[in-house]
């Protein structure tokens, strides 16, 4: 006999928590506010409260004040590798909106510094309209400098880890630490910072940029924008859903199970692109996890390889949604997750 989904651990802000933020922050904070707005696959339930951060030093000093408090806390940059749970965030959501960016030289080589609210892929653009090379691949990566520089974002060659000089990272102790690729432990989309190794708070980081020839940077340009148009369904979605296993993509593993177009309520496996799952508009979280744990349970059935999801999953999760999603093997879904999905149309 199948279970069903278990309900999900909530530990919501107290009355006390809530009047102390008030007093704090006044009018800035907003309290049971609905995230699907800030994700890029729009969905997602509240945030206890929400807090719109607008530079590096409010950011820095508002999560101070959360440490001091005892008040859990997550970023969001632009919510575009995060799927916020249906039943909300328990604790304050720092809406990034830190956005300074500056062209410096270190040692006689360009570079650019940019608060950790900057877009990443517009900074991209910055530094190719003064013909410099070395962001170049970030073009059309979308969110912030702070997610990437957490997921260690990449395509086309390229990944925050080769382009990184610096992040300043905020730690709960107030210290400001200045952390190069292998102090926050970059690897294929992932760093300490993104496994929970380190606590800390990217305030801003440095990336090295170097002289390009402008026409071949403008055709570099053209043909990152025409692959990624190519190869990229257009909706709401979190890009790749799953990490690319050693040599292969999850994609075509995925392709290969005969999951594209599956669809489960509101979520659909782009018939373009496997491994982008599209919001049609009435998609919830649920949907999305249920997708995914249909496609880690058959690819590893079909082809024997187990994926690992790239996206993280935050707020209110079930045990055993999670348990379905990053247990080391796939268990057998909560009953929940096995109903209502759609097979792909036929050919
Ligand atoms: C259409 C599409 C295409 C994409 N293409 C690519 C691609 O080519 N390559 C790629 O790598 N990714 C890609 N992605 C995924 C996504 O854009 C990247 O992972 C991006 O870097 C996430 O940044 P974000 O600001 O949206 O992070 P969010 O989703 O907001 O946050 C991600 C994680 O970082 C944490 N975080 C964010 N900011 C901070 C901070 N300042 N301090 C501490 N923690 C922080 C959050 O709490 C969360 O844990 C794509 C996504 C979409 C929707």
């Amino acid at each position: 006999m199948t279970k069903a989904v278990s309900k999900p651990v909530s530990n919501p802000l107290s009355q006390e928590a809530r009047e102390a933020l008030r007093k704090a922050f006044g009018s800035r904070v907003q309290f049971d506010v609905p995230l699907a707005p800030w994700s890029a696959a729009r969905l997602g339930g509240p945030a206890d409260a929400l807090l719109e951060v607008p530079s590096v030093k409010d950011l820095g000093s508002t999560a101070m004040w959360l440490w001091e408090h005892d008040m859990p806390f997550r970023v969001l940059g632009g919510g575009s590798n995060v799927l916020i749970a249906d039943e909300g965030v328990d604790g304050v959501v720092l809406l990034n909106r830190a956005r300074e960016a500056r062209f410096f030289e270190v040692k006689g080589q360009p570079a650019v510094w940019a608060a950790s609210g900057a877009s990443f892929g517009a900074l991209a653009r910055r530094a190719v309209a003064k013909g410099l090379d070395g962001l170049t691949w970030a073009i059309g990566i979308p969110g912030t400098v702070g997610g990437a520089v957490v997921g260690n974002a990449g395509a086309f060659g390229g990944d925050v880890a080769t382009s990184l000089l610096w992040a300043d990272v905020l730690f709960p102790n107030g210290r400001v630490v200045r952390l190069d690729a292998r102090g926050l432990g970059l690897g294929y989309r992932t760093s300490a910072l993104k496994t929970g190794w380190l606590s800390g708070v990217v305030l801003a980081a440095a990336f090295r940029l170097h002289p390009a020839d402008p026409e071949k940077l403008k055709a570099r340009v053209a043909e990152i924008n025409e692959q990624r148009r190519r190869s990229q369904p257009p909706g709401a979605s979190l890009g790749s859903i799953f990490k690319n296993p050693p040599g292969e993509y999850a994609g075509r593993l995925i392709e290969m199970a005969g999951l594209k177009g599956t669809r489960a309520g509101g979520v659909m496996i782009s018939p373009q692109h496997a491994n982008f799952f599209i919001n049609l508009g009435n998609g919830t979280a649920m949907d999305y996890a249920h997708l995914m744990c249909l496609v880690r349970r058959t690819v590893w059935q079909r082809l024997g390889v187990l994926l690992e999801p790239e996206i993280q999953l935050i707020g209110r999760w079930p045990e055993d949604v999670l348990s379905c999603l990053f247990d080391p093997l796939p268990v057998e879904p909560p009953a929940l997750l096995l109903g209502g999905v759609a097979p792909p149309p036929e050919e």
